[in-house]
């Protein structure tokens, strides 16, 4: 037999053919693995340099190692730009004077959909630590999923979520919200959905992909959906849908092939259905509410974890741990402020369409 290295891919096929009950187990001993911080400080040279040593300030390609920190991360010097850099540059752990380790266990407690002091008493960090952290990695995990692509039979729906302005004392966040509801007019009375209702367009497959993003206020609309599924759903893909018409108008578009669903939400049409869907909405008011008031405006990182957490519960676990892990290595340059001054609804469809 040929001597064959496993890559990351041949491994996770191998999984994928395991028992789901195998899966669980396989699980539950990975995270029983302790990483050390070196192994991270590792990982993240090898994701970072794998196409060759690149500076991430200029992006030049004389980089040579330049001594060690204190606290032992390498250190890096550009010949290009002059510029000394650690491999935690321009990444989620910028800045951090946490070891990469806590960092990863932080991650596990997110996969495991703890809460903000869950989660710090665990790795032992503050409340205002874990909530910087929380969205620092959130914000990372949103860049990622912007290429989730869902295929094969496609369920969507939207959802809704009350609006809601905690923590956000800015009157300008009030004000912004006013102005769309006049813009609107009375539209939504028809179907009675009020303007103090987020609109969250939501689409998943059958292998754990799924995306959702708030929309707008009120009632869906065919620019909704556009705007949320627009450039996720493979055009060779079949959608699911209830009997609403923004959904055909996407599908026509997009040039899906369309099975909708009459007669309510249990109804089955073979393998057509959007019971996945359903359990997939309910999940997510429960996960949601279990942090007890979440605003607007961190809601659409919200809808990214919840994909995650998601993913594990249906036994594509190795999926979400992989995707943690293309966090860790992404290009991140985000700070904190720019964190807290992002608007108070993060609305992409601005007025009656
Ligand atoms: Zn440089």
């Amino acid at each position: 037999m040929e001597d064959q290295k496993h890559t990351a891919e041949s491994i996770m096929e191998l999984i994928n053919s395991l028992p789901i009950m195998e899966r669980i187990k396989l699980h539950d001993l990975y995270k029983g693995v302790q990483t050390a911080s070196s192994d991270m400080e590792e990982y993240l040279t090898e994701q970072r340099f794998s196409g060759g040593r690149v500076c991430p300030i200029c992006g030049g390609t004389h980089v040579q190692r330049n001594g060690k920190r204190k606290n032992g991360a390498q250190k890096f010097i550009c010949k290009d730009c002059g510029k000394t850099f650690s491999i935690r540059k321009n990444t989620i752990f910028n800045g951090t004077r946490k070891s990469l380790s806590v960092w990863r266990e932080y991650m596990s407690c997110m996969a495991e959909g703890l809460t903000i002091d869950q989660s710090a008493e665990r790795c032992g960090i503050t409340h205002y630590t874990s909530f910087i952290w929380r969205h620092k990695i959130l914000d990372a995990l949103g860049e990622c999923s912007r290429d989730t692509e869902l295929s094969g039979i496609v369920e969507a729906d939207e959802t809704f979520m009350p609006l809601s302005f905690k923590g956000d004392r800015s009157l300008f966040s009030k004000g912004e919200v006013e102005r769309q509801a006049r813009v609107r007019g009375g539209e939504n009375h028809k179907r009675g959905l009020s303007d103090e209702l987020v609109c969250i367009p939501c689409a998943i497959d059958r292998k754990g992909n799924a995306v959702s993003r708030v929309a707008k206020l009120g009632k869906c609309s065919t620019k909704a959906v556009r705007e949320v599924l627009g450039g996720h759903v493979n055009h060779e893909a079949t959608l699911c849908t209830d009997e609403e018409a923004s959904y055909r108008k996407f599908a026509k578009e997009n040039g899906n092939a369309l099975v909708q669903i009459k007669g309510g939400k249990g109804t089955v049409k073979g393998i057509y259905h959007i019971q996945h869907l359903n359990a997939y909405h309910s999940n997510l008011k429960n996960f949601i509410g279990q942090f007890k008031g979440i605003s607007s405006k961190y809601l659409n990182n919200y809808l990214v974890w919840n994909n995650e957490v998601e993913r594990r519960k249906n036994g594509f676990a190795e999926k979400a741990v992989a995707v943690l892990q293309q966090v860790a290595s992404a290009i991140f340059e985000e700070t904190c402020s720019a964190l807290f001054l992002r608007p108070a609804v993060p609305l992409l469809v601005k007025n009656q369409s």
